[in-house]
């Protein structure tokens, strides 16, 4: 999902939220939960690019074209999520942690869902452990046309 697309979602859930906890900081702590997970994109191209001259419209573009040759996406995997559900469900009773969660958990959901068509396995593609397998190469992960 592009980051408007995202901006949208993660503002219209943090309302919906905010409305539920009447907290503003679980708003805040959701909203941005649900955008900055997108850092990861950011973390793979600073790695692979070795771009120097950073410039925020090519990094734009090679997200947004998928040409980056292997994908770490280290933050939008089901493991990390799981992971970090099951530290909440044991351990963490926290509002704010709550809305963490929520903000991350909403943003891979409509990865998955409007993500996928360019993915060899549309599920798959967000396990990290899939990722790893593949040799987190773009070859291995995406469809020939991507
Ligand atoms: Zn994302």
């Amino acid at each position: 999902m592009r980051p408007t697309g995202h901006l949208i979602a993660s503002l219209t859930i943090s309302s919906i939220s905010f409305k539920l906890t009447h907290s503003g900081q679980f708003f805040l702590v959701s909203f941005l939960a649900g955008i900055l997970i997108d850092i990861d994109h950011f973390i793979d191209y600073l790695f692979y690019c070795k771009n120097i001259n950073f410039n925020l419209r090519n990094f734009y573009l090679t997200i947004i074209n998928l040409k980056l040759r292997k994908y770490f996406l280290i933050w939008h995997s089901f493991e990390f999520i799981v992971f970090l559900w099951v530290i909440k469900l044991l351990w963490i009773n926290s509002l704010l942690y709550t809305a963490f969660l929520l903000g991350i958990t909403q943003h891979l959901t409509l990865d998955i869902i409007y993500n996928s068509p360019k993915f060899s396995n549309k599920v798959l593609f967000y396990s990290f452990i899939y990722r790893f397998n593949k040799s987190f190469e773009k070859n291995n992960l995406f469809l020939n046309n991507a």
